[in-house]
């Protein structure tokens, strides 16, 4: 039993919440895998290599072995070739630059600069959600725990090593293979966010972690924030997932609301517009601009972004969020939005 902030107790069996260990190679569709359970592999791979004259396909000889790879359904003539991949540049920018670190340094310690003013004056909070106890209720306000409110991934923890993987085998994302690699516990912390953590933790403030991963993968995300110090092994159940609860949608505002009516809310980090304020049901790139210019005072003192080149909201908007739009459709459509 994990005690909850939220001013409830509730049974946290991490066990019942682990889902089944799952392989890479499983979200292969080919009639291989069927096979696999009951034959060893490596007997069906040698096999194979007898009767197709030692012409086996790549994908195949890679998952006889156990080599981890991003399942894509296009036809391979669809694949990169030559190394092309729309993702590419925006990718090598974050995992090599001297820059990417020294914007998300910066940002870190611009928050963690904020925590002093915003802890001594009563009447300051980052949410919109609590706007109104800001005006009506200020001493309701000044009377809650003061927290703060942190996105997950490409916030806090640095997940490119699953872009690098799509990029490696020309692929898309894809709810299932990014669920595997959840699992896998890896990801990295991004540059300043353990800094800001402990200063966090030395002022007493609550971190609270509002996170658009699944419940089912809330375990295996507790544990990764753990390993990286990004959470402490006994913190209670600060991590608050997609439909962890029914009405926790992928709109974040349900969860900032609930967390409004127990804490006040210092700062806000993210790399989606998403994460600070309700954009509705699939807004426009306009729309998005135009809210951010809306709560343009609140950046660098209240909400802190940081960047992400490689996916969210900014990037779905410009294909009307068809994400299961063809690949090339989706290409067209971000072309159509160059300014030249
Ligand atoms: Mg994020």
């Amino acid at each position: 039993m994990l005690k909850n902030p939220f001013g409830r107790t509730r049974n946290i069996n991490h066990r019942l919440c682990e889902p089944a260990e799952l392989k890479w190679d499983q979200v292969n569709d080919d009639p291989f895998y069927e096979l696999a359970p009951m034959l060893s592999k490596r007997v069906v791979f040698l096999a194979m290599i007898l009767l197709s004259g030692f012409s086996l396909p790549t994908d195949l000889l890679n998952a006889a072995w156990g080599v981890p790879q991003v399942t894509s359904e296009e036809p391979k003539a669809n694949r990169s070739e030559g190394g092309a991949h729309e993702d590419l540049d925006a990718l090598l920018w974050l995992q090599t630059s001297a820059e990417f670190a020294a914007i998300t340094r910066q940002t870190f310690r611009l928050a963690e600069m904020n925590l002093g003013p915003a802890l001594v004056d009563p009447t300051w909070t980052a949410s919109v959600e609590q706007q109104r106890m800001f005006t009506q209720q200020p001493r309701k306000l000044a009377a809650l725990p003061p927290a703060v409110i942190l996105d997950v991934d490409e916030t806090v923890l640095d997940n490119s090593a699953y872009q690098a993987r799509l990029i490696a085998n020309g692929g898309e994302f894809d709810p299932k293979t990014w669920n595997l690699f959840v699992q896998e516990e890896s990801a990295i912390a991004v540059p300043g966010a353990v800094e800001f953590i402990e200063a966090c933790r030395a002022a007493r403030v609550t971190v609270l972690y509002v996170t658009n991963r699944e419940y089912e993968v809330e375990y295996a995300t507790r544990r990764n924030l753990v390993k990286t110090g990004l959470m402490e092994e006994d913190d209670p159940d600060v991590l608050l997932t997609k439909n962890e609860r029914k009405p926790w949608t992928s709109d974040k505002k349900s969860r900032r609301t609930h967390l409004a009516g127990q804490y006040r809310i210092l700062m806000i980090l993210g790399d989606d517009l998403n994460d600070f304020v309700s954009l509705g049901k699939k807004p426009t790139p306009e729309h998005r601009r135009k809210m951010a210019a809306r709560y343009s005072d609140r950046w660098g003192r209240q909400w802190m972004a940081l960047p992400n080149p490689n996916y969210g909201g900014w990037e779905r908007s410009l294909y009307d969020w068809e994400d299961r739009a063809e690949r090339k459709a989706k290409l067209k459509l971000k072309r159509s939005n160059l300014r030249d």
